[in-house]
């Protein structure tokens, strides 16, 4: 018995820990969407299932098993719907397993009441450790109440040494799987912040230098092996330092933020868009020839142009960019020149008055 227990709570801890792969770039959360939920009440449904398929045997006649753990699982992070979900599939398999009879029909029912409970009780609006708490008492009278439908050992006895060993068991079981989850989930927290803070600019969200070279090597091998064009725009702020010194550096870094949905706004949602400098961005065109990024970047221009950059309630100004283009294969043929190029196109557009698109072409004077 004691090696069915460690056996059950191995099971856990496996699922656990393959679960945590899976899910190190997903937020798991009660408003996450609803495939997302779905999904999360599917796995919790297996592993009830898993655990059902492994019981712990009491007595010749009496087995207990660990299968509304997972339902609880369901419902604690992720909410009612999972925990439906994976009550209707831990009930069902009872049905496919037992036939119709009448156990099976009790443990969909009370299945099914487990998972509307654990999932009315985390709708609740008390603290986890309460809910936790509500979740052992319900689970408790639930299993009271069934136990009286249920046709169970026929001695006293026996009767409440099963249920002994059923709640100690639950209580040990569910706390301990519910803390490990929780030093899981917290785990795939710091690994998503983390994971953040080295790919993104904390100022605008958007992609930081180092990610910038990250993507552009894949996307440069990509566009080689799929014999694509690929376009670079780089985009520079003009006369950003007079900003800074007429309105001050946190007006600067509004103007910087406000800038960034002005760029993804602008772009198709595949393009990659960084902040590769302190008021310079750039912007990998996949897939898109010359003609089509200097239309791009003229829009780009536009809409900063035309904008009212806010830097206090009340108080908007205006600014302009100039933005340089390379483009790979038809205007810069070795792509690890692209960056280097839109550098020289800009320049160009710089030494032009600022505020203008400059296309690099070799065979003219970008300078
Ligand atoms: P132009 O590009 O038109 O030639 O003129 P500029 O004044 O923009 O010149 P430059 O690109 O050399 O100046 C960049 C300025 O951007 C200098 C620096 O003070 C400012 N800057 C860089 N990073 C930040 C930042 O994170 N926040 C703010 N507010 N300012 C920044
Ligand atoms: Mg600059
Ligand atoms: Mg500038």
């Amino acid at each position: 018995m004691v090696l069915s227990f460690f056996q059950n709570a191995c099971i856990l801890i496996a699922s656990m820990s393959i679960v945590q792969h899976f899910l190190k770039d997903k937020r798991i959360s009660r408003d996450m969407s609803l495939k997302s939920k779905l999904l999360w009440g599917f796995c919790n449904g297996i592993l009830g299932i898993i655990l059902m398929i492994n019981s712990v045997t009491i007595t010749s006649d009496t087995f207990i098993d660990f299968r509304y753990i997972p339902i609880l699982f369901s419902a604690l992070y992720s909410g009612f719907l999972s925990s439906i979900v994976s009550s209707i599939m831990i009930g069902i398999f009872r049905f496919l397993i037992l036939g119709v009879s009448n156990i099976s029909i009790i443990g969909l029912i009370t299945a099914l009441l487990m998972g509307t409970g654990f999932g009315i009780i985390f709708l609740l609006k008390s603290s986890k450790k309460s809910q936790y708490i509500y979740c052992l008492l319900f689970f408790i009278i639930l299993s009271v109440a069934s136990s009286f439908v249920v046709p169970v050992p026929k001695n006293a006895e026996a009767v409440s040494q099963t249920l002994i060993l059923y709640f100690a068991g639950y209580l040990i079981v569910s706390y301990l799987s519910i803390k490990y989850a929780d030093y899981i989930m917290e785990k795939i927290k710091i690994y998503q912040s983390l994971k953040n803070e080295a790919t993104k600019d904390y100022l605008t969200g958007l992609n930081n230098v180092r990610q910038f070279d990250n993507s552009f090597n894949s996307i440069s091998e990509m566009a080689i092996r799929k014999d694509e064009e690929l376009s670079m725009l780089l985009i520079d702020i003009d006369f950003f330092k007079k900003i800074n010194d007429t309105y001050g550096h946190n007006a600067g870094d509004t103007i910087l933020k406000s800038l960034a949905p002005i760029l993804i706004n602008t772009c198709r949602t595949y393009d990659v868009i960084s902040r590769i400098g302190g008021e310079e961005f750039s912007i990998i065109l996949l897939d898109c020839s010359d003609s089509k990024a200097v239309k791009i970047a003229e829009r780009l221009r536009k809409n900063v142009e035309n904008n009212d950059f806010y830097i206090s309630d009340n108080e908007a100004i205006k600014i302009t960019i100039s933005i340089g283009i390379s483009s790979y294969p038809k205007l810069t043929s070795q792509i690890d020149n692209l960056l280097e190029n839109a550098d020289i196109a800009l320049y160009g557009a710089k030494n032009n008055g600022r505020n203008k698109v400059v296309l690099f072409n070799n065979e003219k004077n970008n300078t």
